[in-house]
């Protein structure tokens, strides 16, 4: 099987580096026949091929059972011209992959819970699955643009979706909760939006399908106030594109931990998995990025492309063990515990992973 490692940029490539250690040891312990493909992407491969998406990375992407991307862009590319930036790199991929749901694990680790801005007993157990819809929306309908009207400006965006594409969403979100908790709550708004309108009744019609779980609808107003409130009544929440894009983020924040959450991009055919954090060029270089969102997409990875759901937890365990031992990278990091650097992150957690399997 083929996996494609593309590092990009800023810590990109030292949380990678971590994450392919991870991925060696399990090809070893297991002996599964993991073939791995480094590209460039982001600024790296502009410098280089003059462009954010060379054809040889797209291909090797295209040609790969799973894509493992570390982060792309950075201040260097801060000014380049709109369509060569890094960051569009991730929306080609996205286009190309055909990656229609967006998954995102928000998980409270007890022993992080001090980094989270938000009270400890409101928080404590959270284990919240957003899905984002990551294709439609008004991120992609027309008519769009900045227009004139009897000399004024307009700007323009279409909510657009089709019953099939939600359609597909809501199959993803009800197989998952499935897996997990069993409890569905469709994020809308129904009462403004003839677009959330179709969404409501798609997602009830596909509800039908699995009469085992609990389908709740919710207003996206009313949900974004829920999880702050309380977040521990969710199980999977599905979505689309624009409410997911900021629910999600919101969602990052009760954990209070941005280099610890994961996530994955689903296609029908191909999918992609990379930290929910960006390049962070202020600490690259310095050996103190926290790898572990990294390693932890290698997790979905193993439960969502590779079919080891078995593999995926030992990972998840293996990562809590080192956590709960008191090992800290630099943004985690309390008086009393472990100071530790990327690359003794990424150790520990192999040495952990070789124990657990
Ligand atoms: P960022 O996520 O890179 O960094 C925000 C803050 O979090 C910084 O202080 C950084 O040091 C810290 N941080 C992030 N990841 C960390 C980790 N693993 N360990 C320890 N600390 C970590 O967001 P930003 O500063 O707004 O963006 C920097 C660059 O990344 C920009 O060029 C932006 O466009 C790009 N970006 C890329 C992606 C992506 O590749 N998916 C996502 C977001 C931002």
């Amino acid at each position: 099987m083929e996996i494609a490692i593309l590092p990009g940029d800023g810590i990109g490539p030292e949380i990678c580096r971590e994450a392919v250690k991870v991925i060696r040891t399990i090809a070893e312990k297991r002996n599964l026949k993991l073939d791995m493909w480094e590209g460039l992407v982001g600024g790296a491969a502009l410098d280089i091929y003059g462009k954010p998406l060379p054809e040889e990375t797209l291909e090797k992407a295209l040609n790969s059972r799973a894509v493992l991307l570390g982060a792309v862009g950075g201040p260097k590319w801060d000014h380049v011209e709109y369509h060569l930036r890094p960051e569009r790199a991730l929306l080609a991929l996205r286009e190309r992959l055909g990656l229609y749901a967006n998954l995102r694990p928000v998980v409270v680790f007890p022993e992080l819970i001090s980094a989270s801005p938000l009270k400890e007993e409101v928080i404590k157990d959270t284990d919240i699955l957003i899905i984002r819809e990551l294709t439609g929306d008004v991120y992609f309908g027309t008519p769009r643009g900045i227009i004139k009207e009897n000399g004024k400006r307009v700007g323009i965006n279409t909510m657009r979706y089709d019953e099939e594409e939600i359609r597909r969403i809501a199959r993803i979100a009800f197989e998952s909760a499935m897996k997990r908790k069993k409890k569905v709550t469709s994020v809308d708004k129904s009462n403004v939006l003839e677009c959330s309108v179709l969404w409501r009744e798609v997602v009830s019609e596909v509800g039908k399908e699995f009469p085992e779980v609990e389908l709740k609808h919710m207003y996206v107003d009313n949900c974004a106030m829920q999880l702050l409130w309380n977040p521990r009544q969710f199980d999977v929440i599905v979505t689309s594109n624009l409410f997911g894009d900021i629910l999600s983020d919101e969602g990052a924040m009760i954990t209070g931990s941005i280099g610890l959450l994961p996530s994955a991009s689903l296609g029908v055919k191909h999918a992609m998995y990379e930290p929910i954090h960006g390049s962070a060029p202020d600490i690259a270089g310095q050996n103190s990025a926290n790898p572990l969102a990294t390693i932890l997409s290698v997790a979905m990875m193993f439960r969502h492309s590779l079919a080891e759901p078995g593999i995926a937890l030992a990972i998840e365990e293996a990562v809590r063990l080192i956590l709960k031992e008191g090992y800290r990278t630099k943004e985690i990091w309390h008086d009393g515990e472990k100071l530790i650097g990327t690359s003794e992150m990424g150790d520990l957690v192999v040495g952990k992973l070789s124990e657990i399997l």
